[in-house]
């Protein structure tokens, strides 16, 4: 069984990135949303170690001292934090994992590590992002401003990843996710490990050394 793929997948708060990754980890085989810490508060119907894992301040502190993060960021106040082990055990079984994790975290995770296919949500325009947001309704009024602000900032991110999607229609945008996933699954460099038995073999079928 070869190494999963580690997709990271980011964009501003709004631009779609949760709706695309549930809606691609439905019909996905062996992939896993990775599952993150975090010191925000569950909000209404979220689980503890299904949504997030909700930990203290103290104790995401003492997880960061002990090297337990692939990447950990401080987003609009709160710690977020990719368990190191569990992406680490789901790779080696060879399941693809997904991150699903703001654009300070995705440039730690180039700096941590040297796999990761990195992936941009864009929304189609910043007015829709704006009603998206509103939509949502689970802002206050002053965080609601706080993640339009950022979202200024982190658009300019964009040119520090592999791939951009824009979130016009969630159809087409999950058809744009699964061609990235296709092509990288056939980059060379991944199939040629696995097909040792096709090379060196003639068009005739014979072998170049028969
Ligand atoms: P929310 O509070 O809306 O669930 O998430 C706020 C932001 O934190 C989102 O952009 C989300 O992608 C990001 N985030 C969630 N988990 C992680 C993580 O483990 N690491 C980092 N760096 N960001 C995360």
């Amino acid at each position: 069984m070869s190494r999963g793929l580690l997709f990271v997948i980011s964009g501003p708060s709004g631009a779609g990135k949760g709706t695309i990754c549930q809606a691609y980890l439905k019909e996905a085989d062996h992939t896993w949303l990775s599952i993150s810490a975090t010191t925000r508060s569950p909000r209404n119907g979220e689980v503890h170690g299904e949504h997030y894992f909700f930990l203290d301040r103290e104790e995401f502190e003492q997880r960061i001292q002990d090297g337990d993060f692939l990447e950990y960021a401080n987003v609009y106040g709160n710690y977020y934090g990719t368990p190191r082990s569990l992406v680490e055990e789901k790779l080696e079984k060879g399941y693809d994992v997904i991150l699903e994790i703001d654009i300070q975290g995705a440039l730690n995770v180039q700096s941590n590590t040297d796999e990761g296919i990195f992936v941009f949500i864009l929304p189609p325009s910043m007015e829709e992002l704006k009603a998206r947001i509103i939509r949502r309704g689970s802002e206050t009024p002053e965080s609601l401003i706080r993640r339009f602000e950022s979202a200024f900032e982190e658009i300019n991110y964009v040119s520090r990843y592999n791939y951009a999607v824009i979130n016009t229609t969630v159809p087409e945008a999950l058809d744009s996710v699964r061609a990235i996933v296709r092509a990288e699954k056939c980059r060379v460099g991944r199939v040629l490990p696995n097909i040792k038995e096709l090379q060196g073999e003639m068009p005739d079928g014979k072998k170049d050394h028969d």
